[in-house]
């Protein structure tokens, strides 16, 4: 007796569906123990205690320190343990502060309610950053990246981009960014490994699919789950493990099992188009 196997487009649909579901869980299993780690708590302790200044108060930042890292008043400082040095000199940002309006008599204004009238004014204050002060070390969350060859891969993404009539530039990047999507155009940072540069490149092109789109509600957070999602699975498809990064990458944008799950559809579909473009120039290639 003879056994045809006939596999459908839609049983394979399902299957498909199903080996990329499978990454995505083990991704969300991989994030969420980053979340529930001692050292994770405690870096999301210390950051919370980090006031997020202003635009202008940035600027100023910036301008008299371009290499502050963290910066925090003194007495915040003290309160995570580390201490401004003897000496060092506080970079002046403005605090808002509040006032009692009063009136030409110097009586307490009060408004139609009956309530003293309430003004704002700023005032200088100085604060510090993290490279001013000493004591216990500031914990961080470390991000390793890929160290993996994946020179193949790389290739083929290229191909993909280039498919997609997306200018694709390899250079060095100042400022820690590993790759950039600008909307038409990526660019990969070329000083890491082929496999870092591999899984920058899916993350991007997963942000030129998802994010450019005018009408999307999401946010920053949601937007660097969903590529971090995209790069992975993209990764695992090609046998790349690139987990330990992309857990904690994810998990430092606040993402976790839930956010995955909620754009699961969106992270299956744009992985699913970029294998499916990546199998496809691999086999031009090939007959080329
Ligand atoms: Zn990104």
């Amino acid at each position: 007796m003879q056994t045809v196997t006939r596999t459908s487009s839609r049983d394979k649909a399902k299957e498909w569906r199903k080996r990329i579901d499978d990454h995505v869980d083990a991704l969300a299993k991989a994030v969420d123990d980053v979340r529930a780690s001692e050292s994770f708590k405690r870096f999301l302790d210390v950051q919370a205690k980090f006031h997020r200044y202003s635009w202008h108060n940035t600027m100023m930042i910036f301008m008299q320190k371009p290499d502050a890292s963290q910066v925090a008043g003194f007495n915040t400082w003290k309160k995570i343990g580390r201490f401004v040095r003897k000496g060092e000199r506080g970079i002046m940002i403005f605090a808002p502060m509040t006032f009692q309006s009063k009136d030409a008599k110097g009586e307490i204004e009060l408004d139609e309610n009956g309530k003293a009238v309430r003004g704002m004014t700023f005032r200088p204050v100085h604060v510090f950053d993290a490279s001013q002060t000493d004591g216990e070390p500031l914990p961080s969350v470390d991000v390793p990246t890929v160290e993996a060859v994946a020179d193949d891969l790389l290739g083929k993404l290229a191909r993909v981009t280039e498919r997609r009539t997306i200018a694709l530039t390899f250079k060095a990047i100042d400022g820690g960014a590993f790759g950039a999507s600008m909307k038409g155009a990526i660019e990969i940072d070329n000083r890491h490994s082929t496999g870092q540069q591999a899984k920058t490149l899916a993350h991007e092109l997963a942000h030129e699919a998802l994010h450019w789109d005018i009408k999307g509600t999401f946010t920053r957070s949601v937007a660097e789950l969903e590529a971090e999602a995209v790069a992975y699975v993209v990764c695992a498809h090609f046998g790349l493990d690139v987990q330990l990064r992309s857990s904690r990458y994810i998990a430092l944008w606040d993402g976790d099992s839930k956010g995955l799950r909620g754009s699961l559809d969106r992270i299956a579909k744009t992985a699913r188009e970029i294998i499916d473009d990546a199998e496809a120039v691999a086999n031009q290639k090939a007959v080329a």
